[in-house]
């Protein structure tokens, strides 16, 4: 997951790509304009109250404070740019209904879901795993300012793997691994193997992070899962996708 960038914002609308927007951090913005460019607009109807400015700044500096891990994330399309004088304005939609990213079974099916995030297509089609959003209805559009998408604004999140779908849209909840972020292996998976996802030989009764939900390489052997770098990654894993990290079991 990556944040878009203005320059990017072209790209992503000629695909229309499936970003994840957060939606906490786009109201913190909204709120920021309104009281630094039209504070006038935020009075009561009756008699014109207003909080001082003094307050709406505390208030907002608070809200900026929030974890991003705690923010409330959502799937939209990237659906067109609006020039409005200097400014563009990126339009986007809710996806209404996706299927679960945490139910895949499958490496072949986690990388055809990130393929068609990142390029859905248009027009029905049954193997697109989520719904895309009505265009037609214009109340459902969510603008964002082109100046929102800048160096440090992180609002709008393109690149989604699985693991962000599952760890920012899904709450975090993974079949696979119970949502405990690993997975011990049962003692007969080099036979049997583990679902649809290719492990090497020889982890037998040790964890491994989670192919579905935890975005780090399978480890190829027991000596690397064994290794500080492969710890360090698993780490840095966890964190990019807002976990804490802690070991199996
Ligand atoms: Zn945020
Ligand atoms: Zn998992």
């Amino acid at each position: 997951m990556k944040q878009v960038t203005i320059s990017q914002l072209d790209t992503i609308v000629k695909r229309n790509e499936v970003c994840l927007l957060d939606m906490t951090h786009l109201t913190i913005q909204f709120v920021k304009r309104l009281v630094n460019h039209s504070p006038g607009n935020i009075a009561t109807k009756q008699g014109n109250k207003r909080l001082p400015l003094e307050m709406w700044w505390e208030i907002l500096a608070w809200a900026e404070m929030t974890d991003p891990n705690h923010h409330t994330y959502r799937l939209v399309q990237a659906l067109s740019l609006e020039e409005h004088g200097t400014q563009r304005i990126l339009a986007c939609a809710k996806i209404p209904k996706w299927n679960p990213c945490g139910l895949l079974e499958t490496e072949e099916a986690c990388n055809k879901y990130r393929a068609c995030l990142k390029r859905p297509g248009k027009g029905q089609n049954p193997n697109r795993p989520f719904v895309l959003p009505d265009t037609n209805n214009q109340d459902s559009l969510i603008k964002i300012k082109d100046s929102l998408t800048g160096r440090d604004s992180k609002i709008l999140f393109r690149a989604l793997s699985v693991s962000d779908v599952i760890s920012r849209a899904e709450k975090g909840e993974c079949f696979l691994c119970a949502s405990d972020r690993w997975c011990f292996l049962p003692r007969d998976y080099e036979d049997d193997g583990f679902f649809g996802f290719a492990l090497p030989r020889g982890i037998t009764g040790s964890a491994i992070p989670c192919p579905l939900c935890i975005d780090v390489h399978i480890p190829e052997s027991m000596d690397e899962l064994e290794s500080v770098e492969y710890e360090q990654a698993t780490r840095q894993a966890f964190y990019k996708l807002g976990y804490t990290f802690h070991y199996p079991g």
